[in-house]
């Protein structure tokens, strides 16, 4: 007690920064005393916040400053799902934390109808992380200069990149120009990270090559054409993490059954909401809801909660076909990890292990290409739960109209 007031006295005189506790203390005490700190200061009690299983030691290290506790969400399963991917064959249980009542609900009734259908096909397109650094040329006959040396360089320039991981493989350099800054794209091949970290290292050290060569100013590392955490159409277009498409095949009578509805009325709430309504709104989101199984899967699964923005840049088609209906997903710019970031926090982990993806897969990339096409059906479950709610509804209200007149 003596020694949390000796903190604390020194915290408030500014004599101990908050965020300089762990120098001096364990994790554990470290992070009481900061937490203790903060309830002084500001009057509230934080007794939940303080009431966690997480291993601190780790987090401190990898994941968090100035930690005071940890936030719950609560965590559901939806499923079994079954998954016919190139990576992840076979019924999974979808772990989503959310707050979101019926989320959970809504899937898992997506789930039992992917699942009857017989699962869901899924494929990956494209699979790789970008970071584009940005550089200043003197004028535009230096910036195109720039752009013929890196064209011209590419081995070099693979060199450079991957002297600076041992998993991380340069697959892609596509420069772009604005007046004098031009823009150099670089897409690696990340395997089981998704790679931010990985990319950005690596990058540094192309950009101070091309810095070095054609004497255009390294400006930023990120010169947002990546584009990381912000909706863009770049990604939406050239893919960024991974390019999964996931797709369905559905009988009359399972709709009929379990959706309540019936293929026409799908198939027409999807034009008019998912493709007209978004188109009309200038949307990046052809979807009902992907950004709730993204979020709610990433969360659970440790990842960068911030590139749900990308996530959720997903297409829903439904396609009338002989005797049912093609529903599909597509989702250009999907950013997973299995190794790396919130991945080995223990709850996180847990869920990994949930899926049978936690850590490096054999061979490598492998596990992480499961995570995208299982979080790719699960949206895919989502899209098809809502979408027959809306057509169902639509349908109900179609009868009663039809009933009265
Ligand atoms: P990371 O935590 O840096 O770990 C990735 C490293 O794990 C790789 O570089 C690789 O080392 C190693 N590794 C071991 N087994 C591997 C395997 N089977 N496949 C691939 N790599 C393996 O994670 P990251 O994925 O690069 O970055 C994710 C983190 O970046 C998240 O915490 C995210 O929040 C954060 N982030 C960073 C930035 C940024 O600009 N730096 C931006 C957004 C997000 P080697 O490279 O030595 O092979």
């Amino acid at each position: 007690m003596v020694i949390m007031d000796d903190y604390i006295g020194r915290l408030r005189s500014g004599s101990l920064k908050l965020y300089a506790l762990e120098k001096e203390l364990p994790p554990r005490d470290a992070v009481r005393v900061r937490r203790a700190y903060i309830e002084g200061e500001t009057g509230v009690t934080l007794d939940a916040v303080g009431s966690f299983t997480i291993g601190i030691d780790r987090v401190v290290r990898r994941n968090i400053e100035n930690m005071i506790g940890a936030v719950q969400v609560p965590l559901g399963v939806a499923g079994p799902l079954r998954v016919k991917g190139e990576y992840a064959t076979g019924s999974y249980y979808l772990p989503l934390a959310t707050t979101e009542g019926a989320l959970v609900a809504s899937v898992n009734r997506g789930c039992a109808l992917v699942t009857r259908a017989g699962g869901a096909d899924v494929r990956i397109l494209r699979d790789g992380m970008t970071r584009a650094p940005v550089f200043a040329a003197r004028d535009i006959v230096h910036a195109h200069e720039t752009v013929t040396w890196v064209e011209e360089h590419e081995e070099e320039i693979r060199e450079a990149a991957e002297s600076t991981t041992s998993h991380g493989r340069l697959s892609d350099v596509v420069p772009f120009v604005a007046g004098t800054s031009v823009f150099v794209r670089l897409e690696f091949d990340t395997k089981d990270a998704m790679g931010m970290n990985m990319v950005t290292i690596a990058s540094q050290h192309v950009g101070e090559l091309i810095e070095r060569e054609t004497g255009a100013r390294l400006v930023a590392l990120s010169g947002n054409m990546c584009t990381d955490k912000k909706p863009a159409a770049i990604n939406l277009v050239r893919g960024r993490g991974k390019t999964v498409v996931a797709g369905v095949k559905l009988d009359d009578g399972l709709i009929g059954d379990l959706l309540k509805t019936d293929a026409e009325t799908l198939a027409s709430v999807n034009e008019r909401k998912n493709l007209v309504g978004s188109a009309r709104a200038a949307s990046f989101g052809f979807n009902a809801h992907a950004a709730n199984v993204v979020a709610a899967m990433f969360i659970a699964c440790g990842q960068d909660a911030a590139h749900v923005v990308e996530g959720s840049t997903c297409i829903t088609t439904v396609e009338r076909v002989d005797g049912g209906a093609y529903v599909a997903v597509t989702l250009p710019s999907l950013p997973v990890g299995t190794v790396g970031g919130g991945t080995g926090v223990d709850t996180q982990r847990d869920c990994l292990e949930l899926l049978g993806v936690y850590g490096g897969g054999d061979p490598p990339g492998t596990h992480a290409r499961a995570l995208a096409e299982i979080v790719a059906a699960g949206v895919l479950a989502g899209e098809l739960s809502l979408l027959g709610a809306l057509a169902a509804q639509h349908l109900a209200r179609a009868h009663r109209q039809l009933g009265r007149g």
